[in-house]
């Protein structure tokens, strides 16, 4: 039994007897009072039972322990952060046991992931609400780092001030990993791990808006690689794939931290280049400086299981400041830019021009007239005279004229591509065909003209129809034109794609009585060997080489070779766009008895052609 205190009182517990001989626990408070004398004294004595209450402390104290041997991690610190306690799990997680931790910081487990601001928000925390949860990453015993979900109560006491602080962490690492991959996945190519259209588009969106703020341009950049397709068809995907991570690791190492390289699948990606001048001119000359580099990059030979393969790429430049224009017109024009570079040639870099949206908005609306220019009767076939060295008009080559109800007539240079483009081609190129078997069908019936060829270009998406033979020999068929009379005008592009099936094709065209002759030859690619191949009957060489005939000696070698070429492979040697005498005159010295061009007459509407027959061509 403790000694009274000052103020005369003292409480115990205490285990009892009762007179029955059971025991029960019992709060003893005891007061002392004195009467005024200071001599006479009563001690009052309260006993009561506190067997009940005791019991259900116990119970808390079990349910507490229980509580704090969970799954959980846990740890309770004096007010200085000092560790006095730790669970099992916590042993478990960290792999200190509790006889390490104890009288440590929880600084024992600091990973150095968290910076100072870190944790100084988190004790702000605690001042201010007593408590503070949140994710970190922390390091095990033996080294390896770890996320964890904490949260840290604080304990006081009856007077307030602290007493404890007690944290409970579980770990999250696995969750957070395939958060991660889940993010990965959704933002990141998953070959070269650079971020995809999705984070593209967030990016330049979140760039705009910074934009505004800076005032300073950005640029986007799209890139396309140039012989791509024919490296994946020919080697396989895996060196495709190969190929990409080269140019990708190439990209990035000519852009600034901050800027943004994303692939948007295949072989395009997409460079976003930010904090460019605020003058336009400045960032456009920044831009180009940086295309050109990664341009030049791209075009190093790219060692590919052991040999060398060539790549350029083609990019397309749009500049952005504010919100001038929405994200995905702005990624839109960019890739406009990028058709233009390849129509230039490849291996270029062009910026996108608002004359360029103007041109292509008209491609379309010539694209959707053409659509009705066969069967509304639009199209017309004009034929231009080919002439042997002593003037006689031998043949005539068709070229196809569109009589457009408002533009007037429009030239096979602004609507052949654009039909080749689309599966227009196939109407048009079966309309010439029948066109010109009629006109040679009609020209049988009269002496003056029974004997010309009429040659009919052929372009290489027509050529590679299935049915394309099939069609030719129906066309021939149906319009009673002699097959001997036909000549087709076929392109060294149309060639390359695949020589045996192009072989066998012409073989096939040349069962029927049909004459071959390759055109614009020599600005094309074909290998001698190639060429020699092709079971043809006449080589055609490109108004290029003649233009310059008599002042470029280079051009003059050219159209040498070509002649001499031809006679050794027995080919006919026709040349094209002769416009002056001595063009002519030189060819001829050359040996090039065939002639086509202005000198002679242009393209000639049907009657017209006639007439000039009648009054004598050449002479
Ligand atoms: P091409 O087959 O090389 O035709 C020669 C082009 O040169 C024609 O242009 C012709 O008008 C032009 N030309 C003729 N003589 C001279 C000359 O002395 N000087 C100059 N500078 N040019 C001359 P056109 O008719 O505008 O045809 C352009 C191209 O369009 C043709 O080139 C051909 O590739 C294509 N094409 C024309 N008609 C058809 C067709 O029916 N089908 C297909 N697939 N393509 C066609
Ligand atoms: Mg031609
Ligand atoms: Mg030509």
């Amino acid at each position: 039994m403790q000694a009274l205190r000052q103020d005369g009182r003292s409480t115990c517990e205490l285990t009892l007897q009762r007179s029955d001989g059971t025991f029960f626990d019992a709060s003893i408070d005891c007061l002392r009072s004195s009467r005024d004398d200071a001599l006479t004294h009563t001690l009052r004595v309260a006993i009561s039972d506190i067997t009940a209450r005791r019991k259900r402390t116990d119970e808390e104290r079990r349910i507490a322990a229980i509580a704090f041997e969970s799954q959980e991690g846990m740890m309770v610190t004096d007010p200085n952060g000092v560790i006095i306690r730790v669970n099992r799990a916590f042993t478990k997680l960290t792999g200190y046991s509790a006889e390490e931790a104890i009288g440590q910081t929880p600084n024992l487990l600091n990973s150095g992931r968290q910076d100072g601001d870190f944790y100084r928000q988190m004790w702000e925390a605690l001042k201010d609400s007593g408590y503070w949860q949140g994710k970190l990453w922390n390091r095990r015993k033996n080294g390896e780092l770890f996320a964890e979900w904490l949260t840290i109560s604080e304990v006081n006491g009856p007077d307030g001030r602290t007493t404890h602080y007690v944290g409970a962490f579980s770990e999250i690492t696995r969750h957070l990993e395939a958060e991660a991959e889940i993010h990965r996945l959704a933002y990141y190519d998953a070959l070269t791990h650079l971020p995809n259209r999705r984070l593209l588009l967030d990016r330049i969106a979140q760039a705009m808006a910074g934009s505004t703020r800076s005032n300073s341009f950005g640029a986007i950049l799209f890139l396309d690689l140039d012989n791509f397709k024919v490296l994946n068809d020919t080697r396989g995907h895996d060196v495709g794939d190969q190929l990409l991570l080269q140019a990708a690791e190439r990209i990035q190492m000519h852009v600034r931290e901050g800027d943004t390289v994303a692939r948007l699948g295949g072989d395009e990606f997409v460079v976003m280049l930010l904090n460019l001048s605020a003058d336009a001119h400045e960032a456009a000359a920044q831009t180009r400086l940086v295309g050109d580099k990664i341009r030049e990059a791209l075009a190093l030979p790219y060692p590919l299981n052991g040999c060398d393969f060539h790549c350029t790429s083609s990019i397309g430049v749009s500049m952005f400041r504010n919100h001038d224009v929405p994200v995905d017109t702005l990624l839109k024009h960019a890739d406009l830019a990028m058709y233009e570079a390849k129509n230039a040639g490849r291996n270029t870099l062009r910026f996108f021009d608002p004359a360029m949206q103007t041109a292509l908005e008209e491609r379309s609306a010539l694209e959707a007239d053409l659509r009705n220019a066969v069967s509304d009767g639009q199209l017309r076939a004009f034929y231009q005279p080919q002439l042997d060295d002593s003037g006689r008009v031998i043949g005539a080559e068709a070229l196809l004229r569109w009589l457009h109800p408002a533009r007037g007539l429009v030239l096979p240079g602004d609507f052949i591509a654009l039909a080749e483009g689309t599966d227009l081609i196939r109407p048009l190129g079966r309309w010439v065909l029948e066109s010109a078997c009629q006109q040679i069908r009609k020209w049988s019936a009269s002496k003056v003209t029974q004997h010309l060829i009429v040659a009919v270009n052929v372009s290489a998406r027509q050529f590679h129809q299935s049915d394309f033979v099939d069609e030719l020999a129906a066309i021939v068929a149906r319009t009673g034109a002699d097959p001997a009379r036909l000549k087709l005008e076929l392109t060294e592009s149309l060639v390359i794609e695949d020589i045996d099936k192009t072989v066998r094709r012409m073989q096939q065209i040349k069962a029927q009585g049909i004459a071959l002759s390759l055109d614009d030859f020599g600005t094309g690619f074909s290998s001698l060997s190639c060429l020699k191949r092709l079971p043809l009957d006449q080589i055609k060489v490109d108004q290029v080489f003649v233009r310059d005939l008599a002042s470029d000696p280079d051009d003059e070698a050219i159209v040498q070779a070509i002649v001499t070429m031809g006679r050794i492979l027995g080919l006919d040697v026709i040349a094209e766009g002769v416009e002056t005498i001595a063009q002519r005159d030189r060819l001829r010295e050359f040996g090039c008895l065939r002639y086509q061009g202005y000198l002679f007459a242009p393209p000639l509407a049907p009657d017209e052609f006639e007439r000039f027959l009648c009054e004598g061509a050449g002479s």
